[in-house]
């Protein structure tokens, strides 16, 4: 049986999304069909539109979400009808070369579900990284739902399901952040403030926020920035390096994904020290950078795919310390909104207006 419920489709490059009724099926096989409670609007939904990441028009979008298994599929084990779930994009499948090499956060295999949910004349929707969650209903993967505590607010869980798992993933699984480093983190949206907390929550010492707008940088503060710097008004490597001795940071976080800013930050590193990469680049962007620097530091460039997360092991995890005090994922959300202001929500993102908007069920 199919559902029919409303969801939020970019039916063609560029156009404005739209609510329209689709058919969700009912879960086969390892699957979850999950009544979503809440999903916050990311980049990525707007990449989707614009076509910048596949030209698989229409889009089903959405996928920062939360919500309650509705009805399992046959062979599901790991969730039941009732649980709080987030809803992640990376569900190892455990039989691949990385999931062999026990690294199942590189895993080249991740789950979907089998069936496609579609338009009413049975057109398939092409789900958002393989979730599709702005939507009353959703069909993932069993192993997509990862069960957290039921008493987290689901607009703030559900944003662990995607950047704010990228940014606190970049400081803590990427980066390695620990006790008593400097670490430096460019660009202060939803997934480099989520940086700047992780940063805080490994003990950091200094925590430099770099960014070009000053209410990110107010933001900064409130997520434990100690320093914060206007690289429009300053040049941010020198101010960096004026704030570390001379020496620069232990680690330097890129969270916007532009050459220039990456060049930012592997010069405001120490000697030895690590640059990540979580900013996502464009496919014609390129980085030129003096073969004898690269060498001469030493220490490592990597970059952080989805925090590095293993979701089963760190969304319960996250959700705890948020429920502990210890981590405020309620200050990520600067607006709940229904279903039909996702349009208006991503003329907000790109205004910079806000760290997340989230639309509620
Ligand atoms: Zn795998
Ligand atoms: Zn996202």
């Amino acid at each position: 049986m199919a559902n029919a419920v409303k969801g939020v489709i970019a039916g063609a490059k560029g156009a404005p999304v739209r609510v329209e009724t689709i058919l969700v099926p009912d879960p086969g096989p390892g699957e979850a069909l999950v009544r979503i409670q809440a999903c916050g609007v990311c980049h990525t939904d707007l990449h989707y539109r614009e076509g910048a990441i596949t030209n698989d028009f229409p889009f089903l979008l959405g996928h920062e979400a939360s919500g309650i298994v509705e009805k399992v599929g046959p062979n599901v084990t790991n969730v039941a009808p009732g649980d709080f779930v987030i809803l992640a994009w990376r569900a190892p499948c455990g039989t691949c070369r990385s999931c062999l090499r026990g690294r199942p956060w590189y895993c080249f295999a991740s789950r979907n579900a089998q069936q496609k949910m579609t338009r009413q004349d049975g057109t398939p929707l092409s789900a958002a990284i393989g979730i599709g969650a702005f939507a009353e209903l959703t069909l993932v993967a069993a192993g997509q739902a990862v069960k957290v505590n039921p008493a987290a607010r689901p607009e703030a869980a559900g944003l662990v399901g995607c950047g704010i798992m990228a940014g606190l993933g970049a400081a803590l699984n990427t980066g390695g952040v620990s006790r008593g480093d400097s670490v430096a983190v460019i660009g202060c949206g939803g997934v480099g403030n989520a940086a700047i907390a992780g940063a805080k929550l490994a003990g950091a010492h200094t925590i430099i926020a770099v960014d070009v707008d000053d209410r990110k940088l107010e933001w900064a503060k409130q997520f434990g920035a100690t320093h914060t710097i206007n690289s429009r008004q300053t040049d941010a490597v020198q101010a960096i390096r004026d704030l570390t001795g001379g020496n620069g940071v232990n680690v330097a976080i890129e969270a916007v994904g532009k050459p220039e800013t990456y060049r930012q930050a592997f010069y405001a590193r120490d000697h030895a020290g690590t640059v990540v990469l979580v900013g996502v680049p464009s496919p014609e962007m390129k980085l030129e950078l003096p073969l004898l620097e690269v060498f001469g530091r030493g220490g490592s460039l990597k970059a952080s795919w989805y925090g590095d997360c293993l979701p089963t092991r760190d969304f319960p995890m996250f959700i705890d310390l948020y429920l502990q005090g210890r981590l405020d994922l309620e200050r990520f959300v600067s607006e709940t909104i229904t279903l039909d202001k996702v349009e208006d929500a991503f003329h907000k993102m790109e205004r910079g207006e806000v760290l997340r908007s989230v639309v509620v069920f």
